[in-house]
């Protein structure tokens, strides 16, 4: 579904990311790992070209994602993203937040965007919150309606950029639960997270970086009682 071949990216003179080689077939969890500065948001940025690649190939659910134009445009479209801070429209309503880009982008009618809205909304268990603007809700809340937003164009895979990280601890946990619920009914996910209980729980694949490397692809089990590398193994030792 997602497959890098030999990905390399400079910021000047830094290598953030040295040779990368992943796939993430249809319907799995994969979890990213790493120290900060390792390169992973810049992974995540590069698989739906928020951040352009020097060389290799990226491919989405077969297709070569190309550098621009409406083929870039198309495929985008079939890979959401949830980062850190929300990024909800602000002067728009949760439920405005989540219809506008099937109306915009999908050409979909508003009554058939507002009713699908409605339906994520109650899936992310915030419909309730519909007609409330973001300042309005909390962190958790606020995520969880980012998540419904990305969901509302149906993507096939979605990307998550340390989708906890910015919340309170009493609200990560609704936030891991619409997560888990997600990969358990099959959607193909990259997972930028520190939260090892989900990675335990819900990936399929662990995936370690470090200065811009995959340094290790494991079953998480495997990664997280026995890590191949030293690097890991100090990862490891200071987060656990
Ligand atoms: P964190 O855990 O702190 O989020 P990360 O693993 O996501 O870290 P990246 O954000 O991918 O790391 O950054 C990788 C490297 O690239 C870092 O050294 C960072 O300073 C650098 N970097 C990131 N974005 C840019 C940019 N736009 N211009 C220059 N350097 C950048
Ligand atoms: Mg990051």
């Amino acid at each position: 579904m997602i497959r890098m071949e030999a990905v390399d990216k400079h910021f000047g003179q830094l290598h953030v990311l040295k040779d990368v080689n992943l796939q993430v077939p249809k319907g799995q969890v994969v979890v990213v790992l790493g120290p900060s500065g390792s390169g992973k948001s810049t992974l995540c940025r590069a698989i739906n070209r928020l951040e352009p690649i020097d060389s290799g190939v990226i491919e989405i659910d077969g297709k070569p994602l190309p550098a621009e134009g409406k083929e870039l445009a198309r495929l985008r479209a079939e890979v959401g993203m949830v980062f850190q801070s929300f990024n909800l429209f602000a002067h728009k309503t949760i439920a405005e937040n989540v219809l506008l880009a099937p109306v915009k982008v999908r050409k979909q009618p508003v009554a058939e965007a507002r009713k699908t809205a409605m339906e994520l909304l109650e899936r992310v268990g915030i419909a309730n919150q519909a007609q409330k603007y973001p300042a309005q809700l909390s962190g958790g809340q606020q995520q969880r309606a980012a998540i419904a937003r990305a969901l509302a164009m149906r993507p096939k895979v979605m990307l998550f950029d340390e989708p906890t990280s910015a919340l309170d601890p009493e609200m990560v946990q609704e936030v891991l639960d619409v997560m888990t619920t997600l990969a358990s009914e099959g959607m193909t996910m990259l997972v930028v997270t520190h939260e090892m209980g989900f990675a335990r729980k819900a990936a399929n694949r662990v995936i370690f970086m470090s200065d811009g490397e995959i340094v290790e692809d494991s079953a998480p089990d495997e990664f997280f009682t026995a890590p191949k590398s030293g690097r890991a193994k100090d990862f490891l030792g200071k987060i656990l």
